[in-house]
């Protein structure tokens, strides 16, 4: 498979360049040059194992990675998960949730980003290069791209996280882990300060090529991948129906993957976009009207987004796959801030959006928690309150459940009125010896860390 920029002006590249580049060069984001289908292999998929699936779902969009190699990544890359189903399914009275917290740091991103990991290093192997990982994070990024990166012996990983700023539960687990290779950098500062460092020495071209700079960004093409394997086991587990999807959205990636499910010919009936209070998506989809806002504080903080970097693949999709019409659109919001998509058709056939408050949210985990005995994080809350406010047919709904509440204890225990938000390994984390560096919020600062502590 061939990759090209959704702003046209990059010539193609084949996947392992598309997973090591991230962002195509003209500032868009890379895109297959054709969205395989599934066709009546649908139905032979049936029965296989997560691992399995994500072969077939993956191999149509790789094409330069062996077979046996392929295979031997996936599993490798799901064997870390504590569920034997991966990603599985918890019924409750009028819906599904489907637990993607199975993974090492308890949220949905070690999905993708145990993958991306598996993958990085089997191509910088190939190459015979080592890759210097630079990220910032307000929380499940950080400790999800450490986890998937730990011990690989061509890759070291620089996280920056704002000292003090992030929930207490994703500070341990990014300055808990030993591997010499994970660089934990507690940055005296906020998390747009931590960004503004991280886009300043992106730029500085040279010193990016020097040390080999890579990012692990959601925009990542591997990672939207691995994402659209869950919908299809979904599929499977829900006894081959015609499903509605609910999902919890902060950049797009999430839902995104499920879009691209639906358009392999995954009979989807309806994508319920769930934004919280940062609703710029919900408008969007509700209005045509995309327009930044300031970013609030909620509690799902992993949604505290405003303008999301998986949306432009979307756009790309929307305006007939036209590249032009697309930079323009990417172009006035660059400018204004804000751009009006209003061509008379409908915004999207499966994608509908609410956005869900603090009180419904806390509602939502009280309720599902009193008349089923089952705990909701708060970013799940969102995706099954705005999901039940917006199916519409018969069909079964899955809530897709992005992290474990253990995560998010204090509005969690609130909301239930009992400290019950507790998982062994979060336990687990308190006793262990803390590493990490603190640094002030500097570019020259965390550049000369990378000189002094990056491998070539
Ligand atoms: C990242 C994250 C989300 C949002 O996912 P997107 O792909 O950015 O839409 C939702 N919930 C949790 C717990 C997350 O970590």
């Amino acid at each position: 498979m061939r990759y090209f920029s959704t702003r046209g002006q990059t010539e193609p590249v084949a996947f392992q360049d598309a997973v090591l580049m991230g962002l195509a060069s003209d500032g868009g984001l890379l895109i297959p040059e054709s969205i395989p289908q599934v066709g009546e292999k649908l139905d032979a998929w049936a029965g296989l194992s997560f691992p399995d699936l994500a072969f077939e779902v993956l191999s149509p969009y790789v094409g330069d990675i062996p077979e046996v190699d392929l295979r031997r990544l996936i599993n490798a890359a799901y064997a870390t998960f504590d569920s034997k189903a991966v990603v599985p399914l918890h019924p409750l009275k009028d819906l599904y949730v489907q637990e993607l917290w199975h993974g090492p740091t308890l949220a949905f991103k070690d999905v993708a980003l145990q993958l991306l990991g598996q993958l990085f290093e089997y191509i910088l192997e190939a190459r015979g290069e080592h890759l210097n990982i630079l990220g910032a994070t307000s929380g499940d990024t950080g400790s999800a791209a450490i986890a998937g990166a730990r011990g690989r012996s061509n890759i070291d990983i620089f996280i920056m996280f704002p000292e003090g700023k992030t929930s207490p539960i994703q500070e341990l687990q990014m300055t808990t882990v030993a591997d010499e290779n994970v660089h934990a950098l507690a940055i005296d500062g906020t998390f747009d300060d931590c960004q503004a460092i991280l886009k300043s020495i992106f730029r500085d071209l040279p010193f990016k090529a020097r040390w080999h700079l890579g990012a692990v960004n959601s925009v990542n093409w591997a990672r939207v991948l691995a994402q659209v394997v869950y919908y299809f086991h979904a599929y499977y587990a829900a006894g081959q129906k015609p499903l509605a999807f609910s999902v919890p959205t902060g950049n797009f990636g999430d839902i995104f993957a499920g879009w691209l499910a639906a358009k392999m010919g995954l009979p989807i009936t309806q994508l319920i976009l769930a934004t919280n209070e940062n609703d710029i998506l919900s408008v969007f989809f509700n209005t045509g009207r995309y327009a930044r806002g300031d970013v609030k504080f909620t509690i799902s903080p992993s949604m505290d987004i405003q303008v999301a970097s998986n949306f432009e693949r979307f756009l790309f999709y929307r305006l007939g796959e036209n590249a032009e019409a697309l930079r323009g659109a990417m172009e006035s919001f660059a400018q204004s801030g804000a751009f009006h998509l209003d061509d008379g058709a409908p915004i999207d056939d499966l994608i509908c959006a609410q956005a869900v408050g603090r009180e419904e949210t806390l509602a939502t985990i009280t309720a599902v928690h009193e008349e089923e005995g089952y705990l909701l994080d708060p970013h799940t809350a969102v995706g099954v309150a705005a999901g039940r406010a917006l199916r519409k047919g018969d069909e079964p709904l899955v809530c897709l459940a992005t992290a474990h509440p253990s995560k998010f204890p204090e509005a969690v225990n609130g909301a239930v009125g009992a400290p019950l938000a507790t998982h062994p390994r979060v336990e687990g984390l308190a006793g262990l010896p803390k590493r990490s560096t603190p640094l002030p919020a500097s570019e020259d600062a965390v550049k000369a860390f990378i000189e002094a502590h990056g491998r070539r």
